[in-house]
């Protein structure tokens, strides 16, 4: 049997954003819709990013 370098790893990619208004961050995309620390709604002008995470061994 071949020893082929493990592909288990995934790659997962996350969206988060930075509040505009107080720099709270990186909040979910997915769950958070708004600030928590003073809940101001995502707009155009928080900036988004996107987070690469890799897992497995
Ligand atoms: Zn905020
Ligand atoms: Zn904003």
């Amino acid at each position: 049997m071949p020893q082929t370098s493990s592909s288990s790893s995934k790659v997962y990619t996350e969206r988060k954003w930075y509040c505009h208004y107080c720099g709270d961050g990186p909040l979910s995309c997915k769950f958070d819709d708004y600030c928590p620390v003073c809940a101001h709604g995502r707009c155009d002008y928080c900036q988004r990013v996107k987070m690469t995470y890799t897992t497995g061994r």
